[in-house]
């Protein structure tokens, strides 16, 4: 709390990279009475919600549902599709790929672990040589995720799906989306990608508790063969209620109405506008680290994250102290940092319903940390991050497109 006082002043300053700021319209839209999820009041939402969804993943195929956060989608896509002992391909981009591939091994599959520094994304020629080398075709599935949430690192998903076509390899591509869906542009369709896995808590501004499964027919025929244990995750008999626009179980009716409404702020604020904001107010972010003397956990452009900047402090800083001391004196919270990293980094996330005064505002108050908290760092980033939005908002794209 805000200098030896117990309430915490003005709005919370939510800069975690996800759960995002659950904007207005979405929480009046949940704050409706609860309706019979087997009467046609809710066929009509659930039906409205199957057709919308689609639209975020770019399918023309069934999107399933869970009431689950993005761990079970996780879950969902290796044991619909997989066998006991199966290999699958992973990268290690941080944390959380690191996460998916325990959770691989503990359900049976047998997975290979491309190694990174965790300062990088997905390099698509590693998966292609990893790929060719298997020559008996023992790899079921690339798992690859699309942003990586604990570094602030993407992963070119076109071009993976082009080194593993470039291989002649058979294996399904599965792809998380769960911290860039809704916030950069992913198509599930035209890239080839077997499943993707989504969550609600990021992009599509909604709280926790909500995941996708987004299926190709490739994906859908592994599924009739697949012997990897399942009951809640099991397809089938999802898409066999959610045809008529039922569950095999109580849904989340609340989510879904906030999902509904999801659907309709990003098409009205246009999908593409969308995608251009984020990657506005990332670039801005890391002028702002770059003027504060800092270093951006990403180490090469080509895979800076339009969702999350992590910001390396200088050593013998303890980033997880600094963060303390942001919340306590200035009310902003930011991601934290992870395994070999772990006290080295804070992350600032910078998606789902935030605007440029919002990311100004965070980014003054992590200027004015840093410097009580007497982190070796410049001033006037800031100021680089607003100069830069002022350029942006005045560029002749931007004027055209608004
Ligand atoms: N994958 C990514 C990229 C994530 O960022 C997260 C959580 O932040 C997860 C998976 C796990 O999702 P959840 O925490 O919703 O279970």
């Amino acid at each position: 709390m805000s200098q030896n006082s117990s309430r915490a002043v003005g709005r919370h300053f939510l800069h975690i990279p996800g759960p995002t700021p659950l904007p207005d319209r979405i929480l009046r839209a949940m704050d409706t009475p609860i309706i019979d999820h087997r009467g046609p009041e809710f066929q009509k939402l659930a039906k409205r919600v199957f057709e919308g969804v689609k639209t975020i993943f770019k399918t023309s195929n069934p999107v399933i549902v869970y009431t689950a956060t993005g761990t079970g989608a996780w879950e969902a896509a290796l044991v619909n599709t997989l066998s006991p002992g199966d290999r699958v391909l992973m990268v290690e981009t941080g944390q959380f790929a690191t996460l998916w591939k325990r959770m691989a091994e503990s359900i049976g599959l047998r997975p290979e672990f491309i190694p990174t520094d965790w300062r990088v994304g997905a390099e698509p020629s590693l998966i292609e040589d990893a790929l060719r080398k298997d020559k008996t075709h023992e790899i079921k599935a690339v798992c690859v995720l699309h942003n990586e949430t604990a570094t602030g690192c993407l992963s070119p998903i076109a071009e993976i799906r082009k080194a593993i076509d470039a291989a002649g390899h058979p294996a399904l591509f599965f792809v998380d989306t769960i911290s860039s869906l809704a916030s950069t542009d992913y198509r599930h369709d035209e890239w080839g990608v077997d499943v993707t896995v989504g969550g609600a808590q990021k992009g599509l501004m909604l709280p926790p508790g909500m995941s996708f499964n987004a299926l190709s027919d490739k994906a859908l025929a592994a599924s009739k063969t697949a012997k990897l244990t399942k009951s809640f995750w099991a397809w089938d008999d999802m898409l066999n209620m959610n045809k008529i626009g039922f569950f095999p179980y109580t849904p989340a009716t609340q989510m879904l109405q906030g999902l509904a409404v999801a659907i309709d702020m990003l098409h009205e604020e246009g999908l593409d506008n969308v995608f251009a904001r984020h990657d506005r107010l990332a670039e801005a972010t890391r002028r702002a680290v770059r003027a504060w003397g800092l270093e951006i956990m990403c180490r090469d452009p080509k895979y800076y994250s339009p969702t999350v900047t992590a910001v390396l402090l200088p050593d013998g800083n303890d980033a997880d102290a600094f963060r303390n001391m942001a919340l306590d004196n200035f009310n902003i919270s930011y991601g934290a940092s992870f395994g070999r990293y772990a006290g080295k980094y804070f992350r600032i996330g910078h998606l789902g319903d935030i605007n440029e005064a919002m990311l100004l505002g965070g980014l003054a108050a992590t200027e004015m940390a840093l410097a009580l908290a007497g982190i070796p760092s410049k001033k006037g980033g800031a100021q680089a991050a607003l100069d830069y939005l002022i350029s942006a908002a005045s560029s002749p794209t931007r004027a055209a497109a608004a």
